[in-house]
């Protein structure tokens, strides 16, 4: 039989809009749905217009199709009628608009949605605040959080005595006749009675109430590693919510916010100091007890020193997290010329200046400018 035309099928123009697609399709559907239809071949006719409504409903497919028919889609579907293989595309939003949600269509390929599939618990986020030494060194924290947990009463099965759901026979389906406004159809639909699982138990747990979980309080000790920094996530698994169905629990992040030290700035693994020094130390030079992470330390300041003056302290940064490196610290200089002097100190200043102390370059090349800019 010959392949027809994808507009012909859906009895369109080919300047047909999207809406008269969309719209040419809802009469098809409602016509040709095997579950509504009592037309012999309602179930081709459907796949037909499916297939056709998949392709011109779709810009770039539609455009393909214009240009090559129907051997644009050939070899993709791997059959030689050149039939677009539409399984992948997504039909429930026009469905549940035609037939109304709640419907649970099987299209043949089997139903993928069971309810007794495992599934991994959720994961939580959890802030934690940390002190910049509790960072910098690492150290243990408790960190209290309330999870759904596994029922110990009934390890999670939400009941006791698993027998098969008497309602449904145990296929974790019923079918239903449904009335709708397009005539009386049956209709395939999750057990309410198993909730789709094809088994009931004797009992109820009494402790869950049959959900197989329940909210625990729980306190985990964790072990935070030096060197973590604000925003960094540490991963502690399996100690999330419970998971579904035998699946494993979810995980627990923990989200660092680390508080500023009030005289180390961190940059990534390094630290930076600002060491204020006095006029004279800065001229004369000196020795400064410097504090660091791992405690004090003599620097030797160079006579001449300004500020802004960079000296690196090597390896008295911050460990990093994930591999044996240690940051740098920088001792920044910062002179501090004194407000106020004493009538002593103002002499001796005041001697100071008549002598020569502006032998540098950078004065005279300064000065230089300053005469030939005086026109
Ligand atoms: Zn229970
Ligand atoms: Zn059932």
């Amino acid at each position: 039989m010959e392949k027809r035309d994808y507009y012909e099928v859906l009895g369109v123009s080919k300047t047909a809009s999207d809406s008269e697609i969309k719209s040419a399709f809802r009469k098809l559907a409602k016509k040709y749905h095997p579950d509504v239809s009592k037309e012999p071949d309602a179930a081709e006719k459907f796949k037909e217009a499916q297939e056709a409504y998949a392709v011109l409903s779709d810009k770039d497919k539609r455009a393909q199709y214009d240009r090559y028919g129907h051997a644009a889609f050939q070899g993709a579907a791997g059959n030689g009628q050149g039939g677009y293989d539409f399984s992948g595309f997504d039909f429930s939003d026009i469905f549940s608009d035609i037939f109304g949600s709640g419907f649970d269509f099987d299209f043949g390929g089997g139903n993928s949605r069971s309810k007794t599939r495992p599934t991994k618990g959720r994961d939580r986020l959890i802030h934690v605040d940390l002190t910049f030494e509790e960072a910098v060194f690492g150290c243990k924290k408790d960190i209290k959080l309330e999870v759904y947990d596994v029922c110990s009463e009934c390890h999670g099965d939400g009941g006791h005595g698993k027998k098969t759901c008497e309602y449904c026979h145990g296929s974790g389906f019923v079918t239903q006749e449904q009335r709708t406004l397009f005539g009386t159809f049956m209709s395939k639909t999750s057990c309410p009675h198993c909730d789709g699982d094809g088994t009931t138990f004797e009992t109820t747990c009494k402790k869950c109430h049959g959900l197989g979980k329940i909210k625990a309080k729980k306190e985990l000790e964790v072990k935070i590693p030096a060197g973590v920094n604000t925003n960094d996530q540490l991963r502690i698994p399996g100690k999330g919510e419970a998971g579904s169905n035998g699946g494993p629990n979810g995980d627990v992040y923990l989200e660092f916010k680390v508080a500023e030290h009030k005289l180390f700035i961190r940059d990534h693994n390094d630290i930076y100091l600002k060491v204020p020094i006095t006029v004279t130390e800065a001229m004369l030079g000196c020795k400064k007890e410097i504090p660091t992470i791992y405690g004090n330390v003599v620097l030797t300041i160079p006579a001449g020193s300004n500020t802004n003056d960079k000296h690196r302290l090597k390896g008295k940064g911050i460990k990093d997290t994930n591999s044996s490196h240690v940051g740098d610290m920088y001792v920044l200089l910062n002179v501090v010329i004194p407000k106020k002097l004493s009538r002593d100190q103002k002499k001796l200043v005041e001697s100071l200046a008549k002598t020569k102390l502006d032998d540098e370059s950078e004065f005279k090349s300064f000065s230089r400018f300053v005469k030939e800019n005086d026109k």
